[in-house]
């Protein structure tokens, strides 16, 4: 059988692969840490800041109520106690028979410890539907100016955008999950390999220090000064910089 999700060999009565079962519990698990920032985050009138709740916004805003964040706490009850009925073996048209009186956290907490989470026939589908809706909750809870561009998606090459805890992005266009860390490092190589990309000193700071590399633009404009680094018309060569960057080290090591 092939894992529903990444579509890589599985255990016969798998629907999905090891590393997909451990994602779509994590991700169940990342959902219910955040069920108690989203009913925080129901007050239009006070901006708790997401995952950094320290943040305030006083600005009285038209409703009290955030009704997008009302309908996104009902669409993930609603999934999360579908999946959970799934896994129970309980009928979707008997779901009266469902005695529990779980909420939502826990609803969520006991799909990711379910031992039939990845037999069950569309657990593909169910994670599916789960990342959609925990890329949503990201949105209302980590706020777009918080969030970064980190480089383009492998497939289609839309431009991603991750917050700085984020492991994984997943393509809004295409749907393709990559790993954060790699779209970043694909990013800084295509700018770094390529020696016709320029850039201010201000841009070349902001892309390195998105793939975990530090030069200030202060350093860039000195090192142009001290003579180590060209300027060209439309602005530094990334790879002239990358150079400076790492090339005392490499030689150090060397000798
Ligand atoms: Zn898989
Ligand atoms: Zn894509």
């Amino acid at each position: 059988m092939n894992c529903q999700n990444c579509k890589t060999i599985t255990e016969e009565g798998y629907s999905l692969c090891a590393t997909c079962e451990l994602r779509f519990a994590g991700t169940l698990l990342r959902l219910a840490r955040d069920v108690t920032p989203l009913h925080d985050s129901l007050d239009a009138t006070l901006h708790p800041g997401g995952h950094s709740p320290t943040r305030i916004q006083t600005a009285t805003p038209p409703t009290p109520i955030r009704l997008d964040v009302l309908d996104l706490i009902d669409m993930l009850d609603a999934t999360a106690r579908e999946l959970w009925h799934r896994l129970d073996g309980i009928d979707a048209l008997d779901w009266r028979k469902d005695k529990r009186n779980e909420d939502l956290m826990a609803t969520l907490i006991a799909c990711a410890g379910h031992p039939k989470l990845t037999t069950v026939a569309d657990a593909g589908l169910y994670m599916h539907v789960i990342n959609d809706l925990a890329r949503k909750v990201d949105t209302v809870l980590d706020p777009p100016e918080q969030r970064r561009e980190i480089g383009n998606c492998e497939l289609c090459e839309t431009m991603l955008t991750a917050g700085a805890a984020d492991q994984w992005v997943t393509c809004p266009v295409c749907g393709r999950e990559q790993r954060a860390q790699t779209v970043k490092l694909r990013r800084l190589k295509t700018l770094c390999w390529d020696d016709s990309e320029r850039g201010s000193a201000a841009d070349i700071s902001k892309a390195f220090a998105v793939s975990g590399l530090k030069v200030s633009r202060k350093t860039i404009t000195t090192w142009e000064q001290r003579g180590k680094l060209p300027r060209h018309a439309d602005g530094y060569a990334y790879c002239d910089v990358y150079r400076l960057l790492i090339g005392p080290d490499l030689t150090k090591s060397v000798r």
